[in-house]
């Protein structure tokens, strides 16, 4: 399996090297043979070609089987004109990454006061309110005087079908129930159309469980009553927003993995930012990155029929289960170690004993 790997911004270079040292053990304990093959996206590129997405990038992508990026400074990035391309937005347009699969579980030994939980939001990823992805060309946001500027948020039957199939399919291998989350209340026709969507998909799912949820109630009933939640299939910005939540809520935002999947192309990028208030000093959580690769390694594992691929990804999350719990963590779950030693107590429980 060849993978690309992009390290990011931020805290991108210390989770992304932790990562790609677990992802080296695990190839050879379970002889995947990973090609990991470095590249740059981001500041780093901005500062050596002039743009955040360098000639020819996409293509090398194409070309392996799998991505893996890092936190994006997607703020610093405002002129595309100036070479300044939101990476994330990029790939996931680019590629058609259409379902953002965001996992939120709470970890024996994490110190969350907050009540358990073990949930999946499943985010649209393609349109939305997301106004730098909804057009061909150029952004869907206007300023029509200097005063008043109009952002469109775009919903097409095709990208909520497909989103809910995915959630659906996921749903079945869990708990069989799905959420709903949207706000029809207020966007009537777009909302309506996503829940329309969702409940025809739902017909080939007869033994999955449906409800809805408006979004901002939702915000109140997952901290209430999280264990009421499974699958919670949404459109784009509100999963965005619930994703974060939900992470923090089990623990840490640190621990926000996701994989962004479409037909054809994955790739595995953390669901929080390139966090420059703690970016360089050795204690960003690398777990996020991590289970953020192993859901990677599952994804194509599943779609190879290769097995030892799924293992891979299974001794990754128990690894990272079993370190929170001995407290080899770093601090925002109640660890004392640092972004480097939580990676290298992390090896030595995937290192094999024989
Ligand atoms: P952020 O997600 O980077 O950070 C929010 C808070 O969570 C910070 O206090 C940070 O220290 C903490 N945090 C995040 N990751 C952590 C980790 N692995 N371990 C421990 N703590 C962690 O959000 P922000 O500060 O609003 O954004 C910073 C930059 O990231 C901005 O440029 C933003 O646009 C960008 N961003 C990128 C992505 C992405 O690339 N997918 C997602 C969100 C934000």
């Amino acid at each position: 399996m060849k993978i690309i790997v992009l390290p990011g911004d931020g805290i991108g270079a210390e989770t992304v090297a932790v990562a790609v040292d677990a992802l080296e053990l695990v190839s050879q304990r379970y002889q995947l043979g990973l090609n990991l093959q470095h590249d740059i996206a981001g500041h780093a590129s901005l500062k050596k070609y002039g743009t955040t997405i360098h000639e020819g990038l996409m293509e090398s992508v194409k070309k392996a089987d799998g991505l893996i990026l890092g936190p994006m400074a997607t703020y610093d990035f405002k002129d595309e004109s100036k070479g300044e391309i939101n990476p994330s937005k990029f790939f996931r347009k680019g590629l058609d990454l259409f379902a953002n699969i965001r996992p939120a579980k709470t970890y024996a030994g994490s110190g969350t006061t907050y009540k358990p939980l073990d949930l999946v939001v499943v985010r649209e990823n393609t349109e939305g309110f997301y106004a730098d992805r909804n057009v061909e060309s150029g952004g869907s946001e206007m300023l029509i005087t200097p005063d008043v500027v109009v952002s469109l948020r775009r919903i097409t039957r095709q990208c909520c079908e497909r989103i809910a199939r995915a959630a659906f399919e996921l749903a079945l291998t869990r708990k069989k129930h799905v959420t709903i989350v949207h706000k029809a209340n207020v966007l009537r026709i777009g909302d309506g159309m996503f829940i329309d969507a969702c409940l025809a998909v739902a017909k080939e799912f007869p033994t999955v469980q449906v409800d809805d949820v408006i979004v901002d109630a939702m915000m109140a009933h997952v901290v209430r009553a999280p264990e009421r939640y499974d699958v919670i299939v949404t459109t784009n910005m509100f999963g965005d927003i619930l994703s974060d939540l939900t992470a923090e809520l089990a623990g840490s935002l640190g621990m926000a993995a996701s994989i962004n999947a479409g037909t054809t192309y994955a790739m595995a990028q953390a669901a929080h930012g390139s966090a420059p208030d703690i970016a360089g000093q050795n204690i960003a959580n690398p777990f996020s990155q991590i289970c953020s690769a192993a859901m990677l390694l599952t994804w194509y594992g599943q779609r190879k029929g290769r097995p030892e691929f799924v293992q891979a990804s299974q001794a990754l999350e128990q690894a990272v289960t079993q370190a929170i719990a001995a407290k080899e963590s770093t601090r925002d779950m109640g660890g004392k170690l640092g972004t480097k030693e939580t990676g290298q107590a992390l090896l030595k429980r995937l290192a094999p004993t024989d």
